[in-house]
């Protein structure tokens, strides 16, 4: 039996270590590979920010899943001490006698394997495969096998192929910026978004993908019309563009569920909907959706708060919150409504009248047509009004429908 072991940090997982994985196992043909992450890598510090062990292993078992025999082991993580490789391999030889035992590594861990805990115990219980991190790496990584042969009777295999050049330490670097996405795999970027480790913030090309996979066909335009809309308006406020374009992605992701279909993401969620809501159902999907993001596609507060508020608004909303409530009244898509033009005009010169109007105009509407009137808008109306009167400002003047 052979065994291909590959230890290291994986915080996250890239799509290097898993080049280096599906090379190993195509030229050495193992029964079984284990990814296993250390609890403390002996030989680095676990960055600032590293997520619980849980999460880094939770990630590995997502990136072993993508190769055939590949398991994820937290056999290291459940020891405490530093996750010395030579404790690993005597466990692993004690449990599975007579099997060949491969350790695999990069460059970098070649190099310096004999700063390692006991690197003779590890060389007589395991042979070494290595595969080069980047191009150029071949004949450093030669002399040093020759010499771990000759030093310690060590087995080497030096495997060929080319190598994805990347570590987790840029990836960690590029994730909040919206960036990084190319060099994971899809399960383990859907995981650092939803849980929002190292700081990341989705890309929104992945974002839209699949937040309008949950929409209804026809309601594409209005979500890519809210995101148009609440781009200039937070370019026109100060506001951060891209958080406001992951809201308004986000705004409407749970539109599409009808009344039941409400009630029961309010129950997977612990939303307790108050009378208005259930008696008109329209009006749970912008708690349903905050809640969904959330879970989702782990969106922070200040986002969630933007789709939890977008369709009555409420007194005293945040930037953000001011400004996905109007991009979502006001995008280009809209079907003409009374006073729409007016509260366009106003969005990009005065925030709080537009928003003054804008929940005046809705509540004409549901007057109009007899719905239930959620006193959150009414609210929201009554702040902005006194707001403007506060500043010796005039409502814009429109008389209604
Ligand atoms: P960090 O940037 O946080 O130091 P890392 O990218 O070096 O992390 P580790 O999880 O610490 O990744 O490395 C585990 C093993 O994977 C090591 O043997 C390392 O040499 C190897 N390795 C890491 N990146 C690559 C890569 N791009 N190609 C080949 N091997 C790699």
């Amino acid at each position: 039996m052979r065994i291909l072991i590959y230890g290291g940090s994986f915080n996250p997982p890239h799509l290097g270590h898993i080049r280096s994985v599906q090379t190993a196992a195509a030229a050495l043909r193992p029964d079984l590979t284990l990814l296993i992450p250390a609890a403390i890598p002996p030989h680095k510090h676990l960055a600032e920010g590293t997520p619980e062990a849980g999460h880094r292993l939770a990630m590995t078992a997502l990136a072993a899943g993508e190769i055939p025999g590949c398991e994820a082991s937290d056999m290291e993580l459940a020891r405490t001490g530093p996750s010395y490789t030579s404790d690993t391999l005597r466990i692993l030889h004690e449990r599975y006698p007579g099997a060949e035992l491969i350790f695999l590594m990069g460059t970098d861990m070649l190099l310096t394997i004999e700063t390692w805990h006991e690197p003779e115990v590890i060389m007589a219980l395991a042979s070494l495969a290595v595969f080069a991190r980047e191009e150029g790496h071949e004949d450093e990584i030669a002399a040093q096998a020759e010499h771990l042969r000759e030093r310690y009777g060590a087995v080497v295999y030096v495997l060929a192929g080319e190598p994805v050049k990347v570590s987790s330490t840029q990836v960690r670097a590029l994730l909040p910026q919206r960036l990084g996405r190319g060099y994971l795999t899809g399960d383990v970027y859907g995981y650092i978004i939803r849980h929002r480790l190292y700081g990341a913030k989705p890309e929104l090309a992945w974002l839209r993908e699949r937040a309008y996979a949950c929409l209804k066909p026809t309601r594409v335009e209005h979500v890519e019309g809210t995101e148009a809309m609440a781009r200039a308006l937070a370019e026109r406020w100060g506001a951060d563009p891209d958080d406001a374009a992951e809201a308004a992605i986000l705004h409407d992701c749970t539109k599409k569920a009808d009344r039941d279909g409400q009630l029961r993401i309010c129950e997977k969620y612990g939303i307790i909907p108050d009378k208005w809501e259930l008696e008109n159902g329209e009006l749970l999907h912008a708690k349903t959706g905050a809640a969904f993001a959330a879970a989702e596609f782990g969106a922070p507060g200040p986002i969630a708060d933007a789709i939890r508020w977008h369709t009555t608004g409420r007194p005293d909303m945040t930037l953000l919150e001011q400004i996905v409530f109007l991009a979502d009244a006001i995008e280009e898509n809209r079907r003409p409504y009374p006073a729409l033009e007016a509260i366009r005009k106003a969005a990009f010169r005065d925030l709080d009248a537009a928003t003054e109007l804008c929940a005046r105009r809705t509540l004409a509407y549901v007057r109009e047509r007899d719905l239930p009137l959620h006193p959150d808008t009414a609210r929201t109306r009554e702040y902005y009004l006194k707001k403007l009167e506060d500043r010796g400002a005039v409502p814009i003047p429109w008389d209604g429908p």
